[in-house]
């Protein structure tokens, strides 16, 4: 038995214990609402979800794409939502039971400001001509769109604030050390700059876009643009860390995918000004002759790679991950003078790893991922104690034998029993997910009949022809008569 399969088989055991499975009358389940829709969380918009004085505000995409809002409420162990805090102008009705149909990039970023007021930005795939001039790049689709709570601490009623670029996507909340907001984004489709925006004043106001990533034909060939796909969160200090890889977005022959390399830079949210890991000053905006020159961590060659996370330890010292589809994940720090050689974690353990880590001191580092393997999924820990040189596995803290998981960064703020929200996916014909919150002890679930979101969808979406379509393929699979 692989050690995957021995964390499934003892996870499934532990789901059966009495107390855990079902309490009391209520049968309760491990998941907190039954209507995620398509890809429902991701690493990049982040983060879906943030603790604020005794509760969990978790986001993700529900159906026709809309953003919706949950909240868990520690003390009483209780769940309030879901509630739908806006319309996604990507979303087709009815609901789709092809992948494909779907954007999926509007799914929303969450943050609760500091007066307790619950913000999400959603929406977004770079916006359309009919919002106006694109002053950093092109448009692409949908409208980035802010709605924030009418009521603090309260998700039951949200309105739109039209105080942000509708260019927006990929979009990334910041708090800065000395309460600034900032809104991170790529201002357009793939050929556009990197931007920001600042509030400070809790995000009823924001300071125009500022480009610090540009995105333009490159020197290379004049049929690739360099673009980019870029990770951001709070470092040392009044500072915001990138961690980003680039992305040649040819037309000839054709348009691909392919990104590569990895970077890192920081902002200096005093001054504005933007520097390097050794401190060197950066020109603005920063193209990719100057990132391969000052910021470059990793030149990949023809290797694939994808943007993870960062985060700084007690030092400043920056230490970041990066997925590469053909090699999982690889771990990359900066140790006062040089980036480490960067090691893989997880090796050898199955597909899908995403997820997030922990800095507990320089050399303690704790990466809470998502794996799949035999058609489960499981969420766990792996750890390091020397620096990242040595990767173990840690515990398992939630797994199911036929669904796997797509994870968010770490719960902003969270305390352990609520440390990531993840959509799981099934085999299910139509493209509904189940949500989860997973934490020390497993997922916070709540009762299976205040977990029904979906109401007529489900028989909506029986009967479309598709669906019968979907569903004689898989017939047909199961009883063996196609490949
Ligand atoms: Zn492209």
């Amino acid at each position: 038995m692989s050690s995957f399969s021995a964390t499934l088989f003892r996870c499934v055991l532990f789901s059966c214990l009495p107390g855990r499975a079902s309490v009391g009358a209520a049968e309760k389940v491990d998941y907190f609402t039954d209507n995620g829709y398509g890809k429902t969380v991701s690493t990049l918009q982040h983060p879906a979800a943030e603790y604020f004085k005794g509760v969990t505000y978790v986001a993700y995409q529900g159906p026709h794409e809309d953003p919706y809002v949950a909240a868990y409420h520690h003390g009483q162990g209780t769940w309030s939502g879901p509630v739908k805090a806006g319309v996604n102008p990507m979303g087709l009705s009815p609901d789709q039971v092809d992948p494909g149909a779907l954007d999926n990039h509007g799914r929303p970023a969450l943050t609760v400001d500091d007066q307790g007021f619950i913000h999400v930005i959603f929406g977004g795939h770079g916006g359309l001509f009919i919002h106006g001039e694109n002053k950093f790049g092109l448009p692409g689709g949908g409208r980035q769109i802010h709605a924030v709570t009418e009521k603090h601490g309260d998700i039951t009623s949200w309105k739109i604030l039209d105080n942000v670029s509708p260019f927006g996507t990929y979009s990334q909340w910041v708090k800065s050390a000395h309460g600034g907001l900032y809104l991170f984004y790529r201002h357009g489709s793939h050929r556009s700059d990197w931007v920001y925006q600042k509030s400070t004043d809790n995000g009823r106001t924001f300071a125009p876009p500022v480009s610090f990533l540009k995105s333009k034909e490159s020197r290379e060939s004049p049929a690739v643009y360099d673009s980019w796909y870029a990770w951001f969160d709070p470092g040392q200090g009044d500072t915001i860390t990138a961690s980003y890889v680039y992305h040649p977005c040819g037309t000839s022959p054709a348009h691909n995918s392919h990104r590569q390399n990895t970077y890192y830079m920081l902002l200096n949210c005093q001054d504005s000004t933007w520097t390097n890991v050794k401190g060197e000053k950066l020109a603005l905006p920063v193209t990719k002759e100057a990132a391969d020159q000052h910021t470059l961590i990793l030149a990949t060659g023809r290797e694939k790679s994808n943007h993870g996370t960062c985060h700084v330890d007690s030092e400043g010292h920056p230490h970041v991950m990066f997925r590469f589809p053909g090699g999982g994940i690889r771990y990359f720090r900066w140790d006062g003078l040089a980036w480490q050689k960067p090691t893989t974690v997880a090796d050898g353990q199955g597909g899908g790893q995403d997820g997030d880590f922990i800095i507990d001191s320089p050399m303690q580092i704790r990466m809470l991922l998502s794996q799949s393997g035999n058609g489960g999924g499981a969420i766990g820990w792996w750890d390091t104690l020397d620096g990242g040189l040595t990767w173990k596995r840690g515990k398992s803290l939630f797994s199911l034998p036929s669904c796997t998981f797509e994870p968010s960064t770490l719960v902003r703020n969270g305390l352990p029993e609520a440390r990531m929200l993840v959509g799981g996916v099934d085999t299910q014909t139509h493209l509904y997910r189940k949500m989860y919150l997973i934490g020390d002890h497993g997922a916070l679930g709540r009762p299976a009949a205040d977990t029904r979101h979906l109401g007529d969808r489900l028989e909506t979406i029986r009967l479309m022809p598709q669906t019968r379509e979907k569903e004689e393929a898989r017939k047909r699979k199961k009883a063996g008569l196609s490949e």
